[in-house]
């Protein structure tokens, strides 16, 4: 039962270009971007360029592909900002809490004192993405 890829969703707009991101990390099967809504500090995605509305569309290649970036992002995020804990989440369909239908993994840096932001709500200043890639991507260096 696979989903209808729209290629119109946002995330394959970034991918084409035709959207703007604050990118972190880009590779031939994958890209790296700040969340605008964040849910906390330094919240990235981690989207396949293959067309996958859901994990059970996405090629097993492509699957690990995304594994590979999710932990190199994760360690960046854990050097860049210090969390004391991080979060790593996947959803498939809106019954699950998915809200743009393209794959993608969420890595939500937690700090204790911190609660957490609510999902897809609250725009993050610019300004701030951005100076939170340019550290994130400094790690990956
Ligand atoms: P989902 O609910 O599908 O798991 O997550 C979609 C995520 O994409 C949300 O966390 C939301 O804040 C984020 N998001 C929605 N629109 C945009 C956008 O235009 N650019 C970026 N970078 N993130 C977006």
């Amino acid at each position: 039962m696979a989903t209808d890829y729209d290629r119109n969703n946002i995330f394959a707009k970034i991918l084409r270009g035709e959207a703007p991101c604050f990118k972190v990390f880009e590779d031939e099967t994958t890209l790296a971007f700040m969340d605008v809504m964040p849910q906390s500090e330094g919240h990235v995605l981690v989207v396949p360029k293959e067309d996958a509305a859901q994990i059970f569309e996405l090629s097993a290649p492509a699957a690990l592909a995304c594994m590979q970036t999710v932990q190199r992002l994760s360690l960046a995020v854990r050097a860049a900002l210090e969390p004391t804990g991080l979060i790593v989440a996947q959803f498939n369909g809106s019954d699950a809490g998915q809200t743009v239908p393209h794959v993608h993994f969420h890595i939500i840096p937690r700090w204790k004192s911190e609660p957490l932001l609510p999902h897809a709500r609250v725009p993050a200043d610019p300004a701030k993405l951005e100076a939170i890639a340019r550290k994130i991507r400094a790690q990956l260096q």
